[in-house]
């Protein structure tokens, strides 16, 4: 007997379920506006097209479901054999007919819903190992894909924003991205703050503040522009790199 709702009971959980879920709902909605024509159009994305874009998140969506899997069962299925192997993929399915591609979103975020929805309390804690080899709790798998599909809503290029993201994801993200700078010492001489909030982040001492809207400053930190983002006086920098 399937459940016909999610098996944990962890209201923490739930309601990054249901983040993930309205963010996959946020780029169905992105996709669908776009004629088939359109897909070809250039992404935000540096070298990708439209395609790329959602074929990566297609992809990513059986990556995730693979580790949901791996801590139900136990037996270790990886996300994706190697990087190579995945950029291959995305190649590949950039290729896809318009209606394939659209396939293999709907189907794998179905697929991807089930699996989270029948994972058994005690498994969202088990061990599962990303592609960056980082070993993370199943649970943090929601995240993993909840920013993916927030963050290529806005690289479809088509009406998407920053501020369409929910606060709370937008706030966790930057906690991610700047905590790795720091990790790798990227933020030297750069402090970071959301107007209106008392978030910051970086060298209290530094001689770069940028500052913005909390959408901004998260737009500026994924390498996605400047708007609504301010360096003092000055220019406002590239951001260090996220991944
Ligand atoms: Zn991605």
């Amino acid at each position: 007997m399937v459940a016909r709702h999610d098996l944990t009971t962890d209201p923490g959980l739930q309601e990054q379920l249901l983040q993930a879920r309205r963010g996959t709902a946020f780029f169905a909605r992105k996709l669908n506006e776009l004629s088939d024509a359109e897909l070809d159009g250039d992404s935000l994305l540096p070298g990708w097209s439209r395609r790329h874009v959602v074929a990566h998140i297609g992809y990513n969506a059986r990556a995730i479901a693979r580790l949901v899997e791996w801590a139900s069962t136990g037996v270790e299925t990886p996300m994706y054999p190697s990087v190579s192997v995945r950029d291959e993929e995305i190649n590949f399915g950039a290729t896809l007919s318009p209606i394939a591609l659209r396939n293999l979103f709907d189907h794998s975020a179905v697929h991807l819903s089930v699996e989270w929805r029948d994972l058994p309390e005690d498994a969202w804690h088990h061990t599962v190992r990303t592609i960056q080899g980082r070993e993370v709790p199943a649970s943090e798998t929601v995240w993993m894909r909840t920013r993916e599909v927030w963050v290529h809503a806005v690289d479809l290029d088509n009406g998407a924003s920053f501020g369409d993201i929910p606060a709370s994801v937008l706030e966790r993200l930057l906690r991610d991205i700047t905590g790795s700078w720091a990790t790798r010492g990227a933020d030297a001489g750069l402090l970071v703050k959301v107007a209106g909030t008392d978030l910051t982040f970086g060298d209290p001492d530094a001689a770069v503040v940028v500052a913005g809207s909390l959408a901004g400053v998260v737009q500026w930190a994924t390498g996605r522009g400047t708007d609504g983002v301010t360096a003092g006086a000055g220019p406002v920098p590239a951001a260090p790199k996220w991944i």
